[in-house]
Formats: structure tokens, C-alpha cells, sequence
């Protein structure tokens, strides 16, 4: 009925367009189904409740890219979902692997077209993989390279879950940790991060631990708010990069809108709610915010906040005048804060050599298509 309704109406590029895209909207995108989710729809289109058990492991434990690869699934069962479904699946466009440290850089391509980058990190105790959560971003950081283009659009709960599936399944090697870190704002697509984060730790598939997530935040003050409400023993990364609020509104434009101090309690109030430490990160940009005195300011901003402190050697993005600080420089930060007694790490900057700041593989992948 509902392609009838679309062959019927079709007169011309943009209206076809959008009945398409209306059409995809009716469709149900089956791999954003949290477990319960699935079981009612199988339910509801006639089938028996163990086909749910067995669909979800296919998809989200065994992650197969196709239908046809779901081995114990009746045909009729595989039709119904072709026809009243969208069954996510993201390309692989390029991997990079670095000769340095084994950091792997994906890129890969939505069914819509659109591109998001993923990094695969080999540490010691296990993979973590950093994810995209929107196509683009609309937050602004002055420094950060995936904004330039602004918001193309979110992520769907698939969408984030496959660069994770599409990752284990290249490697062939488990996934024990997740970071929302790569191109986009989380707290900005929030329900669609929480379906995600509900399925990422679900037993019956990936079965992360919720303390090997972690979510970073530019600080949307409501949304950490109702974040906390939900009680994750995820761990929330905010991007503070100032410890002043003049200083932090040059750099983030988010700032306009949140204020330091109120974000600051924010965090106090999440760790009060949840027990969980805050990790804030620190993009140190030379002569920006990487001298003493910044170090001093922020000691006394989070005074008493159990938290850590990771400190970034910023990433030059050509598009923008931020210059790395020194090495020594970067160390000298680290310890004037350890003076205050707080945790400090400087993070390891995985992958120089291939395509260095977040967004920036996904931009000039962008720029190479249009030249
Ligand atoms: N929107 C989220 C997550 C995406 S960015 C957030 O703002 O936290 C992940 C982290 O990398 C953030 O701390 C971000 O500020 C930082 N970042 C972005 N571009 C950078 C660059 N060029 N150099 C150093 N850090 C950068």
C-alpha cells in the first residue's frame, strides 16, 4: 500500500524526494529496537516472541551486514522486514592504520550519504572505540574541525551502534570500551544517545560495562541534568578548556548560553546523583589557556569536585590559528594542578600521522569528493 501511494503520487524530483523521506519515516528502523522494543513489534506482526531473541543476536551480537546472512530466520519473517523496515548497515569508505600505535581511523558512509568518522584505539587492557554521535556538529568550538560545516543531522541509535559493530567486525577482536568523543555533541541528540547506550550494554549484545562508556559533553547544563536523573554508572567527560568564563566563552560559543560556575555545579550535582567522578578535558592552546595562572583559576573553579583533569595538546586545525603548546609547557600545567592535589593525565595523542584532529578525515574526505 504505502510504495502504491508513492508511485501514485510521484510528479517531480522534489516531491518524490520528500515522499521518500516520508516513506522512511514510516518504515521502522529495526536495529534502534531496544530489546523489549523488538519483541512487541514481533509480537505485533504475528510472530512468535523467541524470533525476537534470535533477530537481536543476529543483529546486535553477531552483528551480520545482511537479511540473508541470518541463518534461523523463516523467509516470510525476512520479507516482512524488508517490507516494513530499514535495516542499518554503514560502509566502510577508508580505514587508516597508523605505523606508530596501531590507532585505526574509520570513515564510513550513512545510507543516506553522509560520512562519520570512528577511531578504533588499541590500549593495554582492551579496544576502545570513539564514535560519532551527529553527522557534523552545531556547537561552534572555535578549534574543533567538525563543526566548520555546522549540523547536517543526528545519528540514529543504529547509526551509532554500527561503527562499533562494523569496527569489531573488521578486526575481528572485541570492543571493551566506547567514548562518544568523535564528531558531534551527544547531549545534543539526546534520545537517540540513550536508546544507544541502553543496547551498547545490553547482555544480549555487546554487553559493555556502563564504566567502560564514557560521554563528552561541551556542557548542555539541562541535558547533564537529566542525564543524572538516569542514574548511568557511565562516565561523563566535560569539555571545560577554561577555567574563566571570559575565556571560555572565545573559545566555545556554548559558553554564551551556560554560564562556568552554573556548569561547574552541574557536575557537582551529577557526582552527588550519581557517585560517578567527572572527567573534565583541557585542550591546552599556547598563549590561549596553557599558563600558570589558568592552571591556578581552574584549581580553584572545581575546588573540592572529584574529578580528573585530561589535558589535550590541541590539534591545529588549518582553519584555525590554535598552536600546540610546548612540551614542557604541557607538563608544567600537569604538575602546577597536581600541586593542588588533583588527578591529571596528559592524553597520549594516538594516529598523528593519520589525519590528527577529530573531523578532520570526514572534512577532507568532503573536500576531495567536491574538488
Ligand atoms: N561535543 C563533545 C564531543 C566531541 S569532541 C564535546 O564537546 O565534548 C571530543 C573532545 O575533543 C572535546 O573535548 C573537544 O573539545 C576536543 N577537541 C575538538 N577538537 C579539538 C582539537 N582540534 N584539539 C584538541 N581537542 C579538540
Amino acid at each position: 500500500m504505502r510504495r502504491e501511494g508513492i508511485r501514485l503520487r510521484k510528479n517531480g524530483r522534489t516531491v518524490q524526494k520528500e515522499m521518500n523521506d516520508q516513506n522512511r519515516g514510516e518504515l521502522t528502523d529495526i536495529k534502534s529496537l531496544p530489546y523489549p522494543a523488538l519483541e512487541q513489534w514481533i509480537l505485533e506482526n504475528g510472530e512468535k516472541k523467541f524470533r525476537a531473541k534470535q533477530l537481536y543476536q543476529w543483529m546486535h551480537e553477531k552483528h551480520v551486514d545482511s537479511l540473508d546472512a541470518m541463518g534461523n530466520i523463516p523467509g516470510s519473517l525476512k520479507e516482512k522486514i524488508r517490507r516494513n523496515c530499514t535495516f542499518t548497515v554503514l560502509e566502510k569508505v577508508t580505514c587508516q592504520v597508523s605505523a606508530q600505535d596501531g590507532t585505526r581511523k574509520y570513515l564510513f558512509r550513512l545510507e543516506d550519504g553522509n560520512m562519520v568518522e570512528s577511531v578504533l584505539m588499541p590500549y593495554k587492557h582492551g579496544n576502545s572505540v570513539c564514535i560519532s554521535s551527529q553527522a557534523g556538529c552545531r556547537m561552534g568550538c572555535r578549534f574543533c574541525a567538525s563543526t566548520l560545516d555546522g549540523l547536517v543531522r543526528n545519528l540514529t541509535p543504529a547509526e551509532m551502534l554500527e561503527q562499533v559493530y562494523r569496527i569489531s567486525a573488521d578486526t575481528g577482536e572485541r570492543v571493551s570500551n566506547v567514548v562518544i568523543m568523535g564528531t558531534g555533541e551527544p547531549l545534543d541528540n539526546f534520545e537517540n544517545l540513550l536508546v544507544f547506550l541502553t543496547m551498547l550494554t545490553d547482555e544480549n549484545g555487546l554487553n559493555i560495562s556502563q564504566r567502560n562508556v564514557t560521554v563528552s559533553t561541551c556542557g548542555i547544563i539541562p541535558k547533564i541534568y537529566a542525564l543524572a536523573e538516569k542514574k548511568l554508572q557511565i562516565t561523563l567527560a566535560v569539555s571545560l578548556h577554561a577555567s574563566s568564563q571570559e575565556k571560555r566563552r572565545k573559545l566555545m560559543p556554548v559558553a554564551e548560553a551556560y554560564e562556568i560556575h552554573d556548569l561547574i555545579q552541574a557536575c557537582r550535582d551529577y557526582f552527588a546523583e550519581t557517585g560517578r567522578r567527572i572527567t573534565f578535558e583541557y585542550s591546552l592552546a599556547a598563549g590561549v589557556n596553557d599558563q600558570a595562572q589558568d592552571a591556578d583559576e581552574l584549581a580553584q573553579l572545581i575546588r573540592g569536585l572529584p574529578c580528573h583533569i585530561n589535558l589535550i595538546p590541541i590539534n591545529p586545525v588549518k582553519e584555525r590559528d590554535f598552536a600546540q603548546p610546548p612540551q614542557k609547557a604541557v607538563q608544567d600545567f600537569q604538575k602546577r594542578l597536581e600541586k593542588y592535589r588533583i588527578n591529571v593525565t596528559i592524553r597520549r595523542e594516538m594516529g598523528r600521522d593519520i589525519d590528527g584532529a577529530c573531523g578532520q578525515l570526514r572534512k577532507r574526505f568532503a573536500e576531495r569528493q567536491d574538488a
